[in-house]
């Protein structure tokens, strides 16, 4: 195989994997943002179960507040009572006393109902709470192991870097220049040619073309892509020759038609 074409598959896989290295190490401070977000709405949610279970017991002291106003105020009119001078004075103040009666189991209603309230907020705090606390563990678990990641992953890098540099100091400048120009454009510089068509963008390549591209002993670019092509033995099918008529007219076609690739992906066999 041609030493150029030799290094530059190996180069476009590292750089493949260098860009795949990247951007995973770009996406694990965006990972662990999200799941730190998360962690805050666990974190709110705790907040306001504790702040359900304050009011509920806040209101429960006001009522008890009421109560023992209540009673004192009942106790004031007995003992008034035994002073009044006319019947309607006395009915007056019983009056008064009913009501304040009244008001009192009002508020020993309310009590219950918060009872029970607060029973269920105290539950749904201790949920809140247990939530946070496996949250919170998942989050430092999470950012320990992007931690790692991420020091692999530039190790890994420093290492690519290393063979990247000499694979390209051994290539052919405009056989890389041309490289690094698709690379840049199309994110893959290199195709494989098989059944006599680029594997990137399914042109069909000429036949004496396709002849020189299976020797693989020279820099060969497709015609529609722009990528280098190379041949992969492994690759080549068992069963025997398409018409060479047919490909014939089909390879004529498309080098007529090279600048539009999407009407040639029609496979001839
Ligand atoms: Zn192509």
């Amino acid at each position: 195989m041609n030493a150029d074409l030799q290094r530059l598959i190996e180069l476009e896989k590292i750089d493949r994997e260098a860009l795949r290295l990247t951007e995973e190490v770009a996406s694990l401070p965006r990972r662990v943002a999200a799941i730190e977000a998360k962690l805050a709405e666990h974190k709110a949610a705790v907040e306001q179960a504790k702040a359900r279970v304050k009011s509920n017991e806040a209101s429960r002291r006001q009522n008890e507040a009421e109560i023992k106003a209540f009673q004192e105020k009942i106790a004031k009119y007995r003992s008034q009572s035994s002073s009044v001078k006319t019947n309607d004075e006395y009915r007056a103040l019983m009056h008064e006393v009913e009501f304040a009666e009244k008001q009192i189991s009002g508020c020993e209603d309310k009590i219950l109902e918060l009872m029970i309230g607060l029973e269920n907020e105290e539950k749904a705090l201790k949920v809140a709470e247990a939530e946070l606390k496996t949250e919170a563990a998942d989050v430092e678990k999470e950012k320990s192991e992007a931690r790692v990641r991420t020091a692999e992953d530039e190790k890994l890098l420093a290492g690519l870097k290393g063979k990247r540099d000499e694979l390209r100091a051994g290539v052919d400048y405009s056989a890389l220049a041309h490289y690094d120009r698709v690379m840049r454009q199309r994110k893959s510089a290199l195709a494989e040619a098989r059944d006599q068509k680029c594997m990137a963008c399914f042109v069909m390549v000429r036949p004496q073309i396709w002849q020189e591209i299976r020797t693989n002993e020279q820099i060969i670019t497709c015609n529609s892509c722009g990528r280098i092509l190379f041949f992969d033995p492994a690759s080549e099918p068992a069963a025997p020759e398409p018409a060479k008529k047919k490909s014939k007219a089909r390879a004529a076609e498309v080098e007529t038609e090279a600048q539009q690739p999407e009407q040639e992906s029609t496979p001839t066999q």
